[in-house]
Formats: C-alpha cells, sequence, structure tokens
C-alpha cells in the first residue's frame, strides 16, 4: 500500500507517514467495527457515559501534548490550539451526559382513537457511523460527530484530512486507551479516494465535515446506496454592527473571527456590514486592530501559516478581483499573500458581486462594506449561497436582526460564541450543508427513530381487521364528527 506524509505548514518538514487505504481495507475496517457496535450498543447508556467521560479526562489531562501536535501539523498557535481542545473536551461531556435523556425510550399519548394502547418512541443507533473530517479544526470539528455518534451507541470510523492524519490518529489512540475491548472508534486514511471509500462501505450514515463541493460529491456517492448523510460545509459569515452597538468590542471580534486561525474557520467572519453612521469609525479600528496581527510560528504570533497551500490561489484571486472591480485595501493588499504566511488584508466597498463577497476566502481577509440601514445589512448578508453563521451587534435591535438572517448559528453582542455551549446545535442551510452536530439535535443525528405502538387493554372495537363490525365503523367515524364538529 502507498503512503503519503503529513507536513509542517510553516517549514516544510515531515510531521507522519500514513498508509492510503484503498476501497478493499476501509471496507474491511468498516466490517470490524459492525461487529464492535453491537458490544458498544449493549453496553447501554450508562456504560458508555462511563467511557466516554474517562476519555474526556485522557484527553484533559494531555492537551498539552495534542495541542503541539495540532501546532506542528496544522500550523495554528498553540493557544488556539488549546482553547480548540477545551472546547471538544466540553462536547464529549456534554454528549455522554446527555444522551439518556435525549434518546432514551419516551412514552407518548396514544391519542382517543386508540387509547387502549401504550404508545413510545425509542432512538436506536445505527450501527457504523463513517465520519470526514477537515484539518482546519482537527479536533473540534471531527469531534461534533465522533462524541455525540458514540454516545448515541454506534461505532465510528474517522477519516481525518490528509493534512492532519496524526492529530486523527491521536483521537483514535486515545479512545483507544480506554476503551481497548473492541475497535469502536478506527481510523483510516488516505486523500479523497479512501474518503469515497468510506462512503461506499456499507457504514450505516455518514457525517461529512469539508468543502461545499467535496459535500456535493459525498451525496451523490451515498445516494447510490441510499446512505444516510450529514453535511457540514463552508460559509461567508456576515458581522453586522449596528449604529448603536459597542465599536470596539464589535471591531475586535471582527478581527478575531476573521483572522484567527489565519481566516481559515468555517464559521469565521468574512464580511462586516457596518451602519452609515458608525462605518468610518468601524472601519478606522478594524484596520488598526488588523494592522497590528503579526503572522508565524513564534509564541507571540496572532496566527499561522495557511495549512493548505492551494488556499493561496484563491486568497489571491479575491483580493485582485475585489481591488480591481473597485474596492479599496485598507490594510495590506495582493504583496499580502506570501507562502506560508499571509498577512492580514481589510477590504471596503468592495462590489456585493464581486468573487471577494459570493464565495469562501478562508484567508485573513475581512471585507467590511457600509450599509444605509439594518434592512439593507440583513438583504446583503443572505445574498450569498452559504448561510452558516452570523453575529450582530447592536445595542437594541439585535434579536430582531438575527430572526431575519438565513443561517444556522448566530451570536449577539459576540463572536462564534455558540460553538462553546454544547448544548446549542451547530449546523447550515444552503451550501453550508444540512443536519446537526451538537446539542440534542447532534445526537439524535445519529440514531433512528423506532415508533411502537403496544396494545395495552383488547376491545371489541377492533378496526383493522376482517371480522370488523360495521357498527364499529360507524361509532368510530361518528365520534370523530362529533369531536370535530365546526
Ligand atoms: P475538503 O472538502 O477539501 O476535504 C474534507 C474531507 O473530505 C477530507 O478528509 C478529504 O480527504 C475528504 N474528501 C475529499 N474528496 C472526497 C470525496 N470525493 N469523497 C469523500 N471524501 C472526500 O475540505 P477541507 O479543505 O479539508 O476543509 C475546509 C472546508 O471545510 C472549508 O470549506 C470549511 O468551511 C469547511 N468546514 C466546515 C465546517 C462546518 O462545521 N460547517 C467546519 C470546518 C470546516
Amino acid at each position: 500500500m502507498s503512503t503519503f506524509t503529513s507536513l509542517n505548514p510553516a517549514d516544510g518538514q515531515t510531521v507522519a507517514s500514513f498508509p492510503v487505504m484503498d476501497e478493499r481495507s476501509v471496507h474491511t475496517v468498516v466490517e470490524d467495527a459492525r461487529d464492535a457496535g453491537r458490544w458498544w450498543a449493549q453496553l447501554g447508556y450508562a456504560g458508555r457515559k462511563s467511557r466516554l467521560l474517562k476519555w474526556r479526562t485522557v484527553i484533559a489531562s494531555r492537551m498539552d501534548e495534542l495541542a503541539g501536535l495540532m501546532h506542528r501539523e496544522g500550523g495554528k498557535p498553540i493557544d488556539d490550539a488549546m482553547l480548540e481542545l477545551t472546547l471538544a473536551v466540553e462536547h464529549i461531556d456534554w454528549a455522554a451526559k446527555h444522551a439518556a435523556r435525549v434518546l432514551g425510550r419516551k412514552a407518548v399519548s396514544p391519542g382517543l382513537l386508540l387509547s387502549n394502547y401504550a404508545a413510545s418512541v425509542r432512538r436506536v443507533p445505527y450501527g457504523v457511523i463513517g465520519v470526514i473530517g477537515p484539518w482546519n479544526y482537527p479536533v473540534f470539528t471531527p469531534m461534533g460527530s465522533i462524541a455525540y455518534a458514540l454516545a448515541a451507541g454506534n461505532a465510528v470510523v474517522f477519516k481525518p484530512s490528509e493534512f492532519t492524519p496524526a492529530v486523527g490518529q491521536w483521537i483514535v489512540e486515545s479512545f483507544g486507551e480506554v476503551v481497548p475491548e473492541r475497535p469502536v472508534l478506527q481510523l483510516v486514511t488516505g486523500y479523497g479516494e479512501t474518503g469515497a471509500a468510506l462512503c461506499t462501505s456499507g457504514v450505516d450514515k455518514l457525517a461529512f465535515t469539508g468543502s461545499s463541493v467535496t459535500g456535493q460529491k459525498v451525496m451523490a456517492t451515498c445516494a447510490r446506496s441510499l446512505t444516510p448523510v450529514l453535511v457540514e460545509c463552508g460559509g461567508k459569515d456576515v458581522m453586522i454592527i449596528d449604529h448603536d452597538a459597542d465599536i470596539e468590542a464589535a471591531a475586535q471580534a471582527a478581527v478575531w473571527g476573521g483572522m484567527s486561525n489565519a481566516g481559515q474557520t468555517c464559521i469565521g467572519t468574512e464580511r462586516v456590514y457596518a451602519h452609515a453612521k458608525v462605518y468610518d469609525e468601524v472601519l478606522d479600528r478594524i484596520s488598526s486592530i488588523a494592522r497590528g496581527l503579526v503572522a508565524g510560528s513564534g509564541p507571540d504570533a496572532s496566527y499561522g501559516p495557511m495549512t493548505m497551500p492551494s488556499q493561496l490561489d484563491v486568497i489571491r484571486r479575491h483580493v485582485d478581483d475585489a481591488l480591481a472591480r473597485g474596492g479599496t485595501a485598507t490594510v495590506g493588499g495582493p504583496e499580502s499573500v506570501k507562502d506560508p504566511y499571509v498577512e492580514p488584508v481589510v477590504l471596503s466597498g468592495v462590489p456585493e458581486d464581486s468573487a471577494a463577497v459570493q464565495e469562501e476566502t478562508f484567508g485573513p481577509v475581512l471585507i467590511v462594506n457600509k450599509v444605509a440601514d439594518m434592512d439593507e445589512a440583513i438583504e446583503r448578508a443572505n445574498a450569498t449561497p452559504f448561510g452558516l453563521a452570523a453575529a450582530v451587534f447592536s445595542g437594541t435591535r439585535g434579536e430582531e436582526v438575527v430572526a431575519r438572517l438565513r443561517c444556522g448559528m448566530a451570536s449577539i453582542n459576540s463572536v462564534i460564541s455558540f460553538a462553546g455551549i454544547p448544548a446549542l446545535p451547530f449546523g447550515g442551510v444552503g451550501a453550508s450543508g444540512f443536519g446537526r452536530i451538537h446539542g440534542e439535535d447532534g445526537l439524535r443525528e445519529f440514531a433512528r427513530t423506532q415508533s411502537v405502538a403496544k396494545l395495552r387493554i383488547p376491545i371489541p372495537l377492533v378496526l383493522t381487521s376482517f371480522a370488523r363490525k360495521k357498527w364499529a365503523v360507524k361509532l368510530t367515524a361518528g365520534a370523530v364528527r362529533r369531536r370535530f364538529r365546526g
């Protein structure tokens, strides 16, 4: 089997080598997972909870080690890696503690017609879940599927990004330390073809996180076997700043939301729409904060290198196009787009139909455009194919503006804060995908619903039998007519 290597994006040094797994080997792993899944499911909620809580303790106690690996393999500053791990650990904890309550069998009312029945809803694990992950948040992002799928009682086969396989391996091996009996969480490594093989491997559901283009391919592949999918894709997230907002807080949040992790954040701020009354102040403040950022790999760096070299071309194209079409750069410009560190770029007055406004840039580039009022801000915010997350800074109208935004998540007077609240479902609309990780929805995503109607008290009024009596139908129809008469 051939191998591939992951490289430190800061210096090009090899971090680790892994096999490029083909269809046959992926299918073998999924076969092993099936038996492991049955064993894991029969542990029950309490058995799984205690293992998952042990796992979160192992990760929490070795966060330094994992953050160091994330820094080497993905390039992000150690502190950002630590923050990511903090959130991931919170999610394992939440999923483990809430699975029984959310997914446990629930009695429902049988209604008047079948009041002699007991009705209940069960949530049954799918069996084996395939998880395909990206590189930009190599722990937090796949954990939103892995932890919730495990808590729901499934085995998981995880295919990390080819840019961060060693981080993926660390996750899987640490789980194996607390669940050594069966291969409940397994790793498959390789490029896109390995991911495609996971889609056709017979997994019972596929949870994909990555770009919208790959999301379409994953859906098409899974469609052939009617394998259900959860699709978490890209975004073009917006921040709206009203005239009565706290401008300093908004500007700090915009720059952090847009440029932390070198802008390689699905829920990162890419567009800012500021009310005309405060626009100049917003642009000045954002520009001055952005000028103070340092791209690099040292301990004082604000953010690291571009993890994926090909992203440089996208960023360059967006900046060039925005400037060619009348936009202005208040910080940086085309010369900022260097390998491997892209310096901060702030653009203003960028046409709404330019690539920089319509497509995901995934770099430390912020567009700050002026709007006459909140109506215009909302209209522009909703005018891309994406709909992942949004932030609104406003003294009084935060809730009202958010209610009119076409997006899956929103923060008011903060940015990205929803991601740190495990009870909040995470996901998008439109080109940003569908389905939800995190929270109760995230647990339900990894369990099938089974409805049960159980005869409690036999009565002579049987309708679903060829032995039924005419009077029984007449009586029932009459009762319904009387009940719903206008
Ligand atoms: P990508 O789409 O290039 O790759 C994602 C994963 O899919 C990788 O593991 C890759 O090997 C695999 N893959 C590639 N081709 C495949 C195929 N044909 N079939 C199956 N799998 C295949 O994305 P990326 O560059 O790793 O990640 C960045 C993207 O992810 C951005 O668009 C970002 O917005 C998005 N993202 C979204 C979320 C979210 O929760 N919505 C979170 C993080 C990242």
